[in-house]
């Protein structure tokens, strides 16, 4: 299966590392759309969040367990907005589940 993100958990593509441990990796965001960009993946390849299901879902709740703490490291004390894209009318352009973290700024009251 060819899928970016699975790359550059492997390491095969570069990244800006932000964190990592055994269940997923989260690293800075290629094209930022606020001052602070993060992507969040597990490390296992899940589709998106339309793909969870109570067999994964502990990686879910893994990677909603560290993101405080990623947030702190970006110095995101301020708040954050937590996202994923899924599917077409989502706007999800890569078939690997993902949350973005963003900050850094006051962010736009509209989400759609
Ligand atoms: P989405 O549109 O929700 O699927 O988000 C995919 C995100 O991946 C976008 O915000 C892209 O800017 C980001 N992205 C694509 N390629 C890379 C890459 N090589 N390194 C880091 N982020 C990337």
């Amino acid at each position: 299966m060819d899928c970016l993100f699975c790359a550059i958990v492997k390491g095969e593509i570069p990244s800006k590392k932000v964190y990592e441990d055994a269940l997923c990796y989260a690293f800075l965001d290629i094209a930022p759309q606020a001052p602070v960009h993060c992507l969040i993946v597990p490390k296992c390849h899940i589709a998106s969040a339309d793909a969870i299901t109570k067999e994964n879902a502990d990686v879910v709740a893994h990677i909603f367990s560290v993101i405080p703490a990623i947030a702190k490291e970006l110095s995101l004390g301020d708040g954050y907005r937590v996202i994923t894209n899924v599917g077409e009318n989502g706007c999800q352009s890569v078939k690997h589940l993902h949350f973005h973290i963003l900050g850094g700024k006051k962010l736009s009251e509209q989400m759609a």
